[in-house]
């Protein structure tokens, strides 16, 4: 059962509350719940940043990287002061000083599969920030098994996708994707990355997420989203459940 919203409450988010299909049904989800960001980049900064300031009660914020300056420019959370600092630390400086009442748990480890899942288990859902394919394909596969949705985002170049994958069991997963159409290893180190892009993807990553918390809107669950910023382009591909998919198919 949802919390009721305090005076405090009830003025920060107004603008929210006023809107006649989230009103405060859909605020007090939002405070009941716990989300778990992988990944404290670019992506999850952005994506954080507005899950934090739109009331979503609580943040696991996972990430064993540091600030680097040659981050910077697309990683919103951290600061010229931040540089040597675990980015978990420094994004939950920044996300406190935006919302003091957003309770925020950081973990500065790879975790196994084991403690991920714990972690898992204790969220409404997941949003996949990370940029390697071996934290995709470990997070795609404990969602599987919690049961719990991922919204997937990456960012690369001018291009950035995103999917949600609502792990039912009719769903395709990101298996399904990446053995279908093979998944690229590229990363933003060696290929470079215009910092809006980010902004874009995590922002939708966080829209995504407050639609399903709230069950307001419809969430585009099994389809891929294609967004070229170079011509400022949009695709969507529907996705299918890959036959004996290693994660998801093999009941
Ligand atoms: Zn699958």
């Amino acid at each position: 059962m949802a919390k009721k919203l305090d005076e405090h409450q009830r003025k920060r988010y107004t603008r929210q509350l006023l809107l006649p299909s989230f009103g405060f049904d859909g605020q007090e989800q939002l405070a009941a719940s716990t989300v778990l960001v992988l990944g404290v980049g670019g992506l999850g900064c952005a994506a954080a940043q507005y899950l934090c300031t739109a009331g979503v009660g609580r943040l696991i914020l996972v990430d064993d990287d540091r600030v680097e300056l040659s981050n910077l420019h697309r990683q919103v959370l951290h600061g010229e002061d931040d540089i040597g600092r675990l980015k978990v630390e420094s994004a939950d400086d920044s996300l406190r000083r935006l919302n003091p009442a957003a309770a925020i748990e950081t973990v500065t480890a790879r975790l196994d599969d084991v403690a991920l899942l714990g972690k898992i288990k204790s969220s409404q859902l997941v949003l996949d920030c990370s940029d390697n394919l071996a934290t995709r394909r470990q997070l795609n596969r404990l969602c599987f098994e919690a049961k719990t949705p991922l919204v997937s985002g990456a960012a690369i170049r001018f291009e950035g996708q995103i999917a949600v994958y609502p792990m039912t069991e009719s769903a395709p997963c990101y298996e399904c994707f990446s053995q279908r159409f093979g998944e690229q290893q590229l990363s933003c180190v060696e290929s470079g990355v215009l910092a809006p892009l980010v902004g874009i993807v995590g922002s939708l990553q966080a829209l995504e997420a407050i639609k399903l918390l709230s069950g307001v809107g419809t969430v585009p669950s099994g389809r891929l989203m294609l967004f070229d910023g170079a011509h400022s382009q949009w695709q969507s591909f529907t996705l299918e459940k890959l036959p004996g998919c290693t994660v998801c198919g093999g009941a």
